[in-house]
């Protein structure tokens, strides 16, 4: 018997009716030949902002330039601090760094979310802005932060890369903070066909800077006012995500089944993600386990043709770039990182893949304990 390959994610559409509704738009625009500032960059801005409920959404390159952008627009800059967890792709810490401002990493809750105490803690004079990282789909203490910036007079930026569709009492993720970053590449929740990403805001003069920003910080496209780079998005990714959205809802509820499953046949065995509060909804962009022996549980799963990642590997404060920063106090955040493991999860992943993953977990731990 040929030995099972359970892939981690399948960027593969194999929906024929979506993949001939993506080629047609594709088609249209060849057609028509905006390929930059065409109409459907317009109206996928607007559909976005309705579904995450703020008034502006600027499509932009990337969710990492989404993040640096968002930043610029609210003026942080050479000498502002701003307030991050450890654990996040380091798109984060590099959008904040790039800007001038300096990263101060803190640490995190059992949630795997950033801590409102750590990042009380935190404050100095020089802070200006809160970054809360919705880690996996889940939604940061949004309540706590919200109470401990306006206290402080901070800011409030989502990066919401990975919690598109995600809610709490009937607010989304990208509808708390003053702006909020989205990434819509290809891996995440609403997967674009390629780089993409999305600002969201309420505040009509941040578009404004946003829309100079984004095309090297030039109005009327020729005036430069501001130095910056080329951060415009493709129209053809646009008219793609427009199409895309209608199917998040479908997508969303395929990961919530995956993890679902996951949780029944694990939670016995392993550390597996906590359940939803009350009217609250997460997205399961990443399903993450925390187990003892993570090393060999890798290997084993490898074996049997398991795809699984460590998402992050190495804490944001802990990488090289970021070797000159003030060290903070994050015990939580090391203790995780040594146990965290992402299990495969994606839209179409078969069911039959999922049990399998399971059945090799279970078999492992029957052997070497897990928790
Ligand atoms: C994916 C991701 C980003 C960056 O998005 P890109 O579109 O890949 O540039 C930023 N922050 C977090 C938390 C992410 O998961």
């Amino acid at each position: 018997m040929k030995r099972p390959h359970v892939r981690f994610r399948d960027l593969r559409v194999t929906d024929p009716v979506l993949r001939k509704r993506l080629t047609d738009a594709v088609d249209t625009i060849l057609g028509h030949g905006m390929l930059l500032f065409g109409p459907e960059v317009g109206e996928f801005e607007a559909a976005f902002a309705a579904a995450v409920g703020r008034k502006h959404a600027v499509a932009v390159s990337s969710g990492t330039d989404a993040l640096y952008l968002a930043l610029r627009a609210l003026g942080i800059g050479p000498g502002d601090e701003v307030i991050t967890t450890s654990l996040s792709w380091i798109a984060t810490a590099n959008a904040i760094a790039f800007t001038g401002a300096t990263p101060v990493c803190v640490d995190i809750e059992d949630d795997l979310n950033l801590s409102p105490r750590a990042v009380e803690r935190a404050v100095t004079p020089r802070t200006k802005a809160i970054v809360p990282v919705h880690f996996t789909g889940r939604l940061c203490d949004m309540d706590a932060l919200a109470a401990i910036a306006q206290k402080h007079g901070l800011l409030v930026v989502e990066d919401a890369a990975q919690a598109y569709g995600a809610h709490r009492n009937g607010r989304q993720a990208g509808s708390f903070g003053q702006a909020a970053a989205f990434s819509l590449n290809p891996m995440k929740v609403l997967p674009g066909y390629g780089e993409a990403g999305v600002v969201c805001t309420d505040d009509a003069a941040m578009v404004e800077q946003l829309r100079v920003l984004l095309y090297n910080g030039t109005v009327n496209r020729e005036t430069c006012v501001l130095t910056s780079l080329n951060f415009k998005p493709d129209t053809i990714q646009c008219a793609m995500l427009s199409i895309g959205m209608e199917y998040a809802e479908r997508n969303i509820l395929a990961r919530e089944k995956i993890a679902a499953r996951y949780t029944a046949a694990l939670k016995d065995c392993c550390v597996c993600p906590g359940p939803d509060g009350e009217a609250e909804r997460s997205v399961c962009y990443d399903y993450v386990i925390q187990a003892e022996r993570r090393g060999e549980l890798m290997a084993f799963l490898a074996e049997a043709g398991i795809e699984v990642r460590i998402k992050h590997p190495i804490l944001m404060p802990d990488q090289p770039a970021y070797a000159g920063l003030p060290r903070q106090d994050i015990p939580v955040a090391r203790s995780a990182v040594q146990r965290i493991l992402s299990l495969p999860i994606y839209e179409n992943m078969p069911d039959a893949d999922a049990e399998y993953v399971i059945q090799n977990i279970l078999a492992f731990s029957t052997q070497r304990r897990l928790r």
